[in-house]
């Protein structure tokens, strides 16, 4: 019997900013089987869609080609015809020079069913980005939207860029860098004044968004001067001043900061987050790996005696989390605990627990084991039994000041931290560069397994260009035993404050 075809979205994935996908091309790529992606496309999206999703690259970047159009057609029409449901992610709008277009007319030739979900296009995007508005009342209104880039089989431009000139207010050019010259040279032999306001736009709504903005008389050489390199878009038209009032992109306060984040992947998501709300380019590089333990016996062991504790002790989201996920192995109800009381160190820790409808009642407001030690003070313990929940490597500070307040202290390892085995050379190559601002530890162990894993000896000469951040006092001393200088300190070991400090931190520089 043969197989139905599956269903190809057309997906439009934004100019960059992950947050410019529709809630419908989200969706379809939830449900995908299989993703076809090009180069343009955030690596989130592949990073956010489930693991079993295939994905594959078919991008095509300025001189070398991972797949040829014609191949891609094929590629699509093969996927979907075994069934498959296939998103056909592309930067930005698919219709719009993304030879879209072509591919749903193959599409509708070999009857494969096919939705198309329009994307924001770059075209629109990045002028927003630069505070670029491409109408405006008395100023503009009408544009056109035209291609720079010349079909090497052709002799002449494929856009007649000085008919253009005379007849639209603004003209957004996308694939323009490499042909510049011919492009503005057009547009003024077209009539329009050398003195035009222009904008060049390089990796728009991007947070290492850049921006040259000129006349056409100099747009050129300005750009030259600053390196721009496709994706670019070029704005011409008098709309491209308005950005000295409204380029509120470049205002953000962390805007042109680039800062590492070296949490662990499953907790990295709303830190990252933050600092990109706030207008910097988050490099994840998780120095910490999560883990399961090698046995479950002292964890069954312990769980299993559940109804004996009076305390369960939790130092950190993660170990909330698998604490959860070995009672829901053991199918042990929630209410086996009886009346024992839960003990949350760090707002993340006891939020993660709320969400599960367990409550704790103690929750230090500075969050170190010392303190959630000093909070026990008030408690009788004596007699009374803790289970400490943790990870393998926590430090023995808390237990021993609850024993030493005479309560019988149960630790268990619930799950492992280690380092990962990854590639150190890109981000080593970043360091070098001078590109990398900011480097951020939420941890002592994430500063530990950073430093392991750029190697003790060449650490310090790495981050000789980057400035330090701690989450609190313990971290900051951990950093400051290898010889090394903290420039941020959150004083009160949250992710939010730390954001807080990190944005004061730039701010005090700017002014
Ligand atoms: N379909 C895409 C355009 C694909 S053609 C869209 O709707 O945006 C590729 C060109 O798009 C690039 O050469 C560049 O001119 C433009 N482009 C894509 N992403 C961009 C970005 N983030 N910033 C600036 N220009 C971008």
């Amino acid at each position: 019997m043969k197989k139905s075809p599956g269903k190809v979205y057309l997906v439009g994935a934004g100019p960059g900013d992950p947050g410019l996908i529709t809630v419908k091309g989200l969706r379809c790529l939830n449900e995908a089987d299989v993703i076809i992606y090009d180069h343009l496309i955030n690596d989130r999206f592949l990073n956010d869609a489930p693991v079993t999703t295939e994905k594959i690259n078919v991008g095509k970047q300025v001189g070398k080609k991972v797949l040829e159009q014609n191949e891609i057609n094929k590629l699509l029409v093969k996927e979907a015809r075994s069934g498959k449901t296939v998103v056909r992610l592309k930067g930005g709008d698919p219709f719009l020079f993304g030879r879209g277009g072509e591919e749903a007319e193959t599409l509708a030739q070999n009857d494969i069913p096919f939705e198309i979900v329009p994307g924001v296009t770059s075209a629109i995007a990045a002028p927003a980005y630069a505070g670029i508005p491409p109408t405006h009342r008395g100023a503009a209104s009408s544009v056109a939207i035209v291609t720079g880039h010349e079909d090497p089989a052709k002799e002449v431009m494929a856009v007649d860029f000085k008919k253009i000139a005379q007849s639209v207010d603004t003209i957004v050019c996308l694939m323009g860098v490499g042909k510049m010259e011919t492009i503005v040279d057009q547009i003024q032999k077209g009539g329009r004044s050398p003195e035009t306001p222009a904008a060049v736009v390089e990796r728009g709504t991007y947070p290492h968004q850049r921006v040259v903005e000129g006349r056409l008389k100099d747009i050129l050489s300005k750009a030259r001067k600053a390196g721009i390199k496709p994706p670019a878009v070029i704005v011409v038209g008098e709309v491209a001043q308005l950005r000295h009032t409204l380029a509120w992109f470049e205002s953000l306060p962390l805007a042109g900061k680039t800062i590492v984040v070296t949490r662990a992947k499953e907790q990295a998501g709303p830190f990252s987050d933050s600092l990109e709300k706030a207008g910097a380019r988050v490099i994840p590089f998780p120095t910490i790996e999560i883990g399961v333990p090698k046995g479950f016996k002292s964890i069954d062991k312990a769980l299993k005696a559940s109804s004996e504790y009076d305390y369960i002790v939790f130092t950190s989201a993660n170990g909330v989390k698998a604490f959860l996920s070995h009672m829901r192995r053991l199918e042990k109800d929630i209410r086996c605990f009886n009346e024992a009381t839960i003990a949350a160190l760090g707002e993340m820790t006891a939020r993660v627990l709320r969400e599960h409808l367990l409550f704790p009642k103690i929750v230090p407001t500075t969050f170190t084991s010392k303190h959630l030690a000093s909070e026990f003070k008030r408690e009788k313990l004596t007699g009374k039994k803790v289970l400490l929940f943790r990870s393998q490597i926590a430090n023995d500070i808390l237990p021993r000041q609850l024993r030493r307040m005479g309560a019988q202290v149960k630790e268990v390892s619930g799950y492992t931290i280690r380092t990962p085995r990854v590639s150190t050379v890109p981000i080593k190559q970043l360091f070098k560069k001078g590109v990398i601002d900011l480097i951020t530890f939420t941890s002592p162990s994430t500063f530990t397994n950073f430093v392991s894993l750029m190697g003790r000896k060449s650490v310090k000469q790495l981050l000789k260009g980057t400035r330090l951040a701690a989450i609190g006092p313990v971290t900051k001393k951990e950093i400051t035993k290898h010889g090394m200088r903290v420039a941020i300190t959150a004083a009160s070991h949250t992710v939010p404050h730390l954001v807080e400090d990190i944005i004061a931190y730039y701010q005090s520089k700017k002014g």
